[in-house]
Order: structure tokens, then C-alpha cells, then sequence
């Protein structure tokens, strides 16, 4: 079987799950460019707690956990199936790091973006929680943790923002401020190069309070570098754009 990439996407104004636009084309090409996977394992953003979860219900609930939108957007339904087994597998390869939660559903970070990776809603997901109580590094651990998921067909998905602070949001910006395309481009030179230690260090940088007021938007990324494991992965880059001022939608695939 083939290996699986890991998949970190940017993604952005919940809206996205209802626009056809120049990002959610990329996601749909996505979906196609990337072999089948038997499962999915969705790191979202908004499911940030004090400890790891995971679901384990064969059939989760999709949830709205997001305010204020246009009531068409509550009417997106993907009712995805979950996937026991792959739940199971989870706890097997985090041992007492994670316990069984299904107080969650499948989120906004989750479906909206996968309403356009996988339009027909026939791969089963399961999401795991990003503890809000961990270092970079330990999101790394955990995700050199999940690394055997990949060679079993299951795609990590980690869903969330590099850059994404809402109190600095500006409507009629379609681009970044600058220091929002400084940090990302930081971050963007970090993985490039392949300097993970620089980027943990990430807090340092001049903007981060700026563009990483809290972590859980940037989490995934590094739950799915930990995934990758071997620093000699093949990068494609993804969306690499600024909007509405204050949020990235930088995404990578990593292969190896
Ligand atoms: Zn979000």
C-alpha cells in the first residue's frame, strides 16, 4: 500500500465549505491528486482541549461550532461515518496519552474543508484533539507517535492557520498586513529547510504575538511534521496567500 502524505491545510473563514473560490479549487484538486485513503485522521483547530481525545462512534455527529454566518452555511451537511478500528489503532500507538471523548463531532475546521476534499463523504474520519496543554515538541512526539497510520492508508489531516488572529481581522484587506506575510514566510523558510528546531522556537519571532495570539490554529502543523518524521520529505506548497489581513491560508503536503 502506498504511503500516505500528511496534509496540513489553512482553513481559514468557515465560509470556505460553501465558496467555490481559488482555494477550495486547490482543495478539490487535492482530493483527487492524492491516493484514496481508507480513513482519515482530522487534527482540527477547533477542537482544543485539556488533555487528547479521540471519537470513537461509528457514526459521530457533525457539529456548527461557529457563530454569526449565514444560515446556508448551517445547512452543509456531511454526514461522514467515523471509523472505530482506526480509533482503536489511534489508542494503540498513543497508549495513556489519549482517552476516548465523543462530546465532540465532527467540526467546522474538519468538514468544511473536506466537503471539497471528498465531496461524496464516503472516507470514515476520526478527529483527535489538540491538548492545549503541550509544547511544539510534544505535538511532534505525539505525531512521530501516528507516523505508522500512513503506511495503513489513513490520511493525517491537521486543520487549521499559521497565521490567524480574529481581533485583527480586516474586511477590505484581500491580502496580509505585512507582518502577517512575514511570519508566514518565516515559518514557510522553517520548513523548507527543514529547521524544525528553529521553528519551535517560533514565539521569538518579532510579529508571533500578532499572528499566533494562541496556538491552537498553528498546532496542527506540527502534530504533522511530527507525522512526517524524516526530514526528507518533499514539500508542495498549497494556497500560499494572506487574507482579510490577519490569517494565512498556507498549506503544505508533505511526501516521503
Ligand atoms: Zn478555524
Amino acid at each position: 500500500m502506498d504511503k500516505m502524505p500528511v496534509l496540513f491545510i489553512g482553513h481559514g473563514s468557515p465560509m470556505n465549505a460553501i465558496e467555490d473560490n481559488a482555494i477550495t479549487q486547490q482543495w478539490k484538486m487535492l482530493g483527487k491528486a492524492i491516493p484514496r485513503p481508507k480513513a482519515i485522521l482530522s487534527i482540527s483547530a477547533h477542537w482544543y482541549t485539556g488533555g487528547s481525545f479521540v471519537q470513537d462512534l461509528e457514526q459521530p455527529e457533525q457539529i456548527y461550532d461557529m457563530y454569526g454566518f449565514p444560515a446556508q452555511l448551517y445547512e452543509v451537511k456531511y454526514p461522514v461515518s467515523g471509523s472505530p478500528v482506526l480509533s482503536r489503532r489511534v489508542k494503540e500507538l498513543l497508549g495513556l496519552a489519549v482517552s476516548v471523548d465523543n462530546s465532540w463531532g465532527i467540526d467546522h475546521g474538519t468538514w468544511s474543508v473536506l466537503v471539497h476534499l471528498y465531496p461524496a463523504c464516503d472516507i470514515p474520519v476520526v478527529q483527535l484533539s489538540i491538548n492545549d496543554n503541550l509544547t511544539p515538541q510534544e505535538y511532534f512526539a505525539m505525531g512521530q507517535a501516528l507516523q505508522p497510520l500512513r503506511n495503513e492508508g489513513i490520511l493525517i489531516l491537521g486543520s487549521g492557520n499559521i497565521v490567524h488572529n480574529l481581533s485583527m481581522i480586516d474586511w477590505n484587506n484581500a491580502g496580509g498586513f505585512s507582518w502577517a506575510d512575514d511570519f508566514d514566510k518565516w515559518v514557510q523558510k522553517c520548513i523548507v529547510e527543514k529547521d524544525l528546531d528553529r521553528f519551535f522556537q517560533y514565539t521569538k519571532q518579532p510579529h508571533a504575538w500578532q499572528a499566533v495570539p494562541t496556538s491552537e490554529h498553528l498546532a496542527p502543523l506540527f502534530y504533522c511534521l511530527g507525522a512526517v518524521q524524516d526530514s526528507k520529505y518533499n514539500l508542495r506548497i498549497i494556497n500560499d496567500v494572506r487574507v482579510l489581513g490577519s490569517m494565512s491560508m498556507t498549506s503544505y503536503m508533505f511526501e516521503n
